[in-house]
């Protein structure tokens, strides 16, 4: 069931990370599209999502401010969005939060963070060498800023704001620092992301190379985080999803394949776009998640109708012929929607990360063998 919105606040980005798939996989859509989205299409999706929610009245809704980078808009304009979103949907339950490379952060914001109780996730990918991808556009590494930042939020009484760190893993890196850098920074949650590939990016010789040490980069980390208490106040949700999703049989998150859409993007010139991710792809991913629908002009009840008919369409939600017969099938369904694309046969393919998502997935497995009875009290 649609329950969440990524609204993309900015088109463009202060940052220029080497990896991102909004700017350098090769969709280029963001170009021409309103720079910062206008106050116009924010009381459309707050309209849009009150009429959703009135027939819905406990569902916990999301609105996320995404982009680009959303701090590009000034305090008062950002507040102003808050506002018109409160006006419409102060009677329902609504959790907003945003996506930021926290760079721009100053005291005015932090008020509006706690004045809205703006949950933050702050894209960081561990020490300075860990970061020397997420660089701004004259190619200069930007852990410092991100990381004053994080003290601004500390000094305005803003930690409490922070849901987590969002990591694209660095293989080149070294785990231990990356842990220890979260670990001073007092954040308590981090989102480890693998480097955004399919089966057809780079040439495969160096596309395997970084899965290879990908893989054991996550072995170190896995083992720093289960074997000493220091790691333990740091929730890492790719092994808490793996855990949980073994021990419930179902999977937790679209980390492994996802089976229904449960969010939709809203760009900033109000258009929908579905499955913003699948811009790993490049220049072809508009046929795989861009649609004729705007929300100035659609209920969001006909939007989702629509979207899940063309996602279904498309098979993207559907097991791949190579994963059928996979112990993990079940939970893995095949792993996140853009490692498994290919030219060759779209999205039949088994993840490009298999290897890592069958790990995941076996170790999850040992530990709760190992745990069993630690692990009862949270099922009974
Ligand atoms: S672990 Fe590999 S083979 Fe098994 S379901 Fe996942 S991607 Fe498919």
């Amino acid at each position: 069931m649609l329950n969440t919105l990524v609204i993309k606040y900015a088109a463009p980005c202060n940052l220029n990370c080497s990896y991102c798939y909004e700017y350098n996989h090769g969709d280029d859509t963001w170009k021409s599209k309103p720079k910062k989205i206008s106050l116009d299409v924010i009381e459309e999706i707050a309209k849009k999502t009150r009429n959703y929610l009135a027939s819905k009245k406990s569902l916990i809704f999301n609105i996320v401010a995404h982009g680009g980078e959303p701090l590009l808009l000034t305090p008062k304009y950002l507040q102003e969005t808050y506002e018109i979103f409160q006006s419409y949907l102060k009677n329902f339950n609504v959790n907003y939060s945003m996506q930021t490379n926290a760079t721009l952060i100053n005291k005015e914001y932090c008020e509006i963070f706690k004045k809205y109780n703006i949950r933050l996730g702050i894209s960081l990918d561990g020490d300075k060498g860990a970061n020397e991808f997420r660089v701004d556009h004259k190619g200069n590494n930007t852990f410092e800023r991100a990381v004053k930042g994080i003290s601004i939020l500390k000094n305005n009484n803003c930690m409490k704001n922070i849901s987590g760190i969002l990591s694209v893993i660095n293989p080149n890196s070294n785990p231990k620092d990356v842990l220890d850098t979260f670990i001073e920074t007092e954040i308590k949650m981090v989102d480890f992301l693998l480097p955004f590939l399919t089966h057809d990016s780079l040439d495969s010789t160096l596309r395997d190379n970084i899965k290879s040490r990908t893989y054991d980069w996550l072995n170190v980390i896995y083992n720093l985080w289960i074997n000493n208490k220091k790691y333990h106040s740091l929730k890492i949700r790719i092994f808490e999803d793996a855990l949980q999703s073994t021990l419930t049989l179902k999977p937790k998150t679209d980390w492994f394949s996802q089976k229904s859409l449960n969010y939709l993007v809203i760009e900033s010139d109000g258009k929908i776009d579905l499955l913003d991710h699948l811009k790993v792809i490049g220049e072809k991913s508009s046929l795989f998640r861009s649609t004729d629908l705007n929300i100035k002009e659609n209920e969001l009840g006909t939007v989702i109708k629509i979207s899940e008919e063309f996602i279904n369409k498309l098979k993207i939600y559907e097991i791949p012929d190579d994963c059928k017969g996979c112990k993990w099938e079940s939970i893995c369904g095949g792993g996140y929607a853009p490692h498994r694309f290919s030219n060759a046969n779209d999205f039949n393919n088994k993840s490009f990360y298999c290897d890592i998502n069958f790990s995941l997935l076996e170790n999850a497995n040992i530990y709760i063998n190992q745990n069993k009875k630690f692990l009862k009290q949270f099922l009974s």
